[in-house]
């Protein structure tokens, strides 16, 4: 019989009542005891729905108090060296403390889950001497079974997945580690077996990057002291997120199971399986429905897709699942109200993906015959939002087509360019000026509360922002900046901004996804031919323009960082909505020049995240990003002056990609790799204008003129000083008012010390 399974349920709940959760017990409000009870009733009530919806294999051990990973550390008693501990299972205070720092010791360390937008709390291995603390993963088996009557699947990140993702250990030692973590693992999964469990998936989701056959070598002896050890315990070996690289070796692994891809990995997940075929002893977990994006699948489609697997595996050695955790998409489309009906019937969260792996399942076991009409309605629906007139604008199509048929290049190329800009601007040497934003106060946060709720009109509105536009130009004049913005006041967030000034996107109500701890985050949905309206930027920017002799600069957000921190649509390439959205972006760009703004920033922090995890595939994905940007600002003037910006990634080994992009000034962030990023420039001289960020803006510490001087001494040694900025390493929202004043006081300082040596 074909089976249905689940590799992970979110875990913020359809109201976020986990998040809820989590900050009243931090903040004081909730009782342990009760914030314990609280976060069970959420775990059971996710299970209980899996289980009514009818799922065969439901994960459990998939919940956390913060994050999987960091529950992992804590049940081997792996507790970083700065915090206390004596041993023994790990309370939450100290749980806590290692996610989120103490008044003591700093928080470990937190990096991207993969390619997507999950963060994980990094394992630090230096000091730690593993044990097992508590068997979770059978605590989690055994409440789903005595509460639910759920015969649960505990999951458990694998070995070396974890050992990788951690740090603080030389490489050398990586089999040490193996050999302490290994035993660990084995008691783990013996308990689990003499409890009666079947099937426990492990997760070795780093089996999709490049792995050398060292690692190979590893699994080989990971895998058979799991199987000598639990000869008769179903183990699938889950994968995820892309293809794996040495299938054949994977699938020969003595376990019971292997979990593939067969979203994001498609193409080389199925060749693999039909040319070199699939062990006649093992069970395939067909991850057939996207566990990242939110679209409804189609339901034929992916029925074919599984007759092509069950021609070399056999459907009753098949599991129907999703092809990742369903971690990473919001919790139900249900409860929405304000979308349109189109996309909102084309949508699937993780609750519809639920329903769809059950009624696949169905229709493989029984006949798609007996489920024809569910079939017919999947298939309208898809079909109502792909011919839908948003999805179809022929003047964006062609539009698009033609101008990125085109070589995207500025007039003329940097030297001379420059040479223009120089003559037009007369900057003195170190220019200064800021990353777009200045402090979201609490009175701008609440000015812009109540005009949404229609206690401002918009004129009100529209006064209040140009208010704070005359205080803040006045305030950058004092201080003595040379290149000014008008502040990012109107602006919630990046992308939300411009998303919803631009055709093509729609937003949820309830469509949060968990970004980090109880962090959520809301991500606009584009979902058809993305399409520019009206300026966007143009009046607060002009406005600004018109207070001051200084220049003003535009501020917008780039194509690449929009679409990546977006839900994109499926039905055509993620470089052609970079196309599109580069296209309305353009004539945002143009717009603002027109309107008199010489200087325009195009912010793409998030370049580097959209960066395939496959080697092979990230040339093309930085050519296609840098020709984005460029189509986004090649049009302008010679004497225009474009900008851009990056930050919260390490840049140094994409300088190349970012030189290409052919920017007049880049502002970079440099805080968290300054010796990397200066190292790299060493071997790189970067030719364009550049601000490297002489001080850090994420803590409210006022910096010191003399800290600031030594950051510009040292990127002058290596940076040409015609060429280079001063600036803050990013947007000053977060920050406030005072220090924001300050800090910018101290850092004119430490540029006229600069100027009076140069
Ligand atoms: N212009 C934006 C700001 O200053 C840039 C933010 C960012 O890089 N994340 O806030
Ligand atoms: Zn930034």
């Amino acid at each position: 019989m074909t089976k249905s399974s689940v590799l992970g349920y979110p875990r913020i709940g359809a109201d976020r009542e986990w998040k809820k959760a989590l900050e009243a017990f931090w903040s004081g409000k909730l009782e342990e005891a009760d914030f314990v009870l609280q976060l069970q009733e959420i775990r059971l009530s996710h299970l209980r729905k899996q289980k009514e919806k009818g799922i065969d294999l439901i994960a459990v051990n998939d919940f956390s108090y913060y994050d999987h990973i960091l529950d992992t550390a804590t049940m081997f008693g792996m507790i970083p060296k700065r915090f206390t501990y004596n041993g023994g299972v790990v309370p939450l205070s100290l749980y806590y403390g290692i996610a989120r720092g103490t008044k003591d010791a700093t928080a470990s360390e937190m990096t991207k889950w993969f390619n997507t937008n999950y963060h994980y709390i990094v394992p630090e291995l230096d000091g730690a001497a593993p044990t097992l603390t508590e068997n979770k993963p059978l605590q989690a088996y055994r409440e789903a079974k005595e509460k639910l009557g759920i015969e649960g699947k505990p999951v458990i990140v694998g070995p070396l997945t974890f050992l990788k993702l951690s740090k603080g250990y030389n490489k050398a030692e990586t089999d040490a580690w193996l050999d302490r973590l290994v035993p660990l693992y084995v008691q783990i999964l013996q308990e689990l077996a003499a409890e009666g469990v079947q099937w426990v998936q492990i997760d070795e989701p780093i089996l999709v990057t490049k792995a050398s056959q060292e690692d190979i070598n590893r699994l080989n002896r990971i895998f058979a002291a799991f199987s000598a050890a639990v000869p008769n315990l179903n183990i699938m070996l889950q994968t995820y997120f892309e293809s794996v690289d040495h299938y054949e070796d994977i699938v020969a692994l003595p376990v019971k199971g292997i979990g593939l891809d067969f979203v994001h990995g498609l193409s080389a997940n199925l060749a693999s399986i039909q040319k070199l075929g699939f062990p006649a002893d093992k069970v395939l977990g067909a991850g057939v429905i996207d566990g990242r994006g939110i679209w409804k699948a189609s339901l034929n489609e992916k029925l074919a897709l599984i007759n092509q697997l069950s021609q070399v595996v056999g459907s009753d050695r098949l599991i129907i699942q999703s092809s990742s955790s369903l971690l990473h998409v919001p919790v139900t489309v249900k409860n929405e109200q304000k979308l349109p009906e189109e996309l909102k019937n084309a949508l699937a969260f993780a609750d519809e993906k639920l329903d769809e792996l059950v009624l696949l399942t169905k229709a493989v076991s029984q006949g798609a015959g007996s489920y024809a009409a569910e079939l017919e309605e999947n298939e309208r629906s898809v079909q109502a939002l792909k011919q839908s007139g948003e999805r179809n604008r022929n003047d964006i199509q062609q539009a698009v087509a033609a101008i990125s048929a085109k070589q995207p290049v500025r007039s003329l190329p940097f030297e001379k360019r420059h040479a223009v800009q120089e003559q037009k601007w007369q900057l003195p040497i170190f220019p200064t000026t800021t990353i777009g934003s200045f402090p979201q106060s609490a009175e701008v946060r609440k000015a812009r509360q109540q005009w949404r709720k229609g206690e401002l009109d918009n004129e009100q509105y529209a006064q209040f922002i140009r208010d704070q536009i005359d205080i803040w130009i006045k305030l950058q004049e004092e201080i003595g900046l040379d290149v000014l913005v008008h502040g990012e006041f109107e602006r919630t967030d990046m992308v939300e901004f411009f998303g919803e000034k631009l055709a093509g996107f729609a937003f949820t109500q309830f469509g949060w996804v968990q970004s980090y701890g109880s962090r959520c985050v809301k991500p606009p949905i584009i979902y058809g031919d993305v399409a520019f309206e009206e300026a966007m930027t143009v009046e607060e920017t002009k406005y600004a323009q018109t207070k001051t002799a200084r220049p003003v600069k535009g501020m917008l957000t780039g194509p690449i960082t929009i679409m990546n921190w977006s839900f994109v649509r499926d039905d055509i390439s993620r470089e052609q909505i970079a196309y599109q959205l580069a296209y309305a972006l353009r004539q945002e760009v143009e717009a603002l020049e027109q309107a008199g703004i010489g200087m325009i920033q195009v912010d793409e922090p998030a370049v580097r995240e959209g960066l395939p995890l496959k080697e092979e595939d990230q040339a093309n994905y930085l050519a296609w990003a840098v020709k984005a940007f460029r189509m986004t600002t090649c049009t302008v003037q010679d004497t225009t002056q474009i900008h851009t910006h990056m930050c919260y990634c390490e840049f140094h080994d994409m300088i190349g990609s970012i030189e290409d992009m052919d920017a007049d000034v880049i502002s970079i962030e440099t805080s968290r790799s300054h010796g990397e990023l200066i190292h790299s420039f060493e071997l790189n001289t970067y030719k364009l204008g550049i601000g490297l960020g002489v001080y850090d803006i994420h803590s409210p510490r006022i910096p010191h003129v003399d800290e600031m001087t030594s950051m510009i001494d040292r990127a002058l040694r290596v940076l040409d000083p015609k060429l280079f900025w001063i600036n803050p390493d990013c947007g000053l929202k977060t920050r406030g008012y005072e220090e924001t004043v300050a800090s910018l006081k101290n850092m004119v300082e430490a540029t006229e010390l600069a100027r009076a040596k140069h």
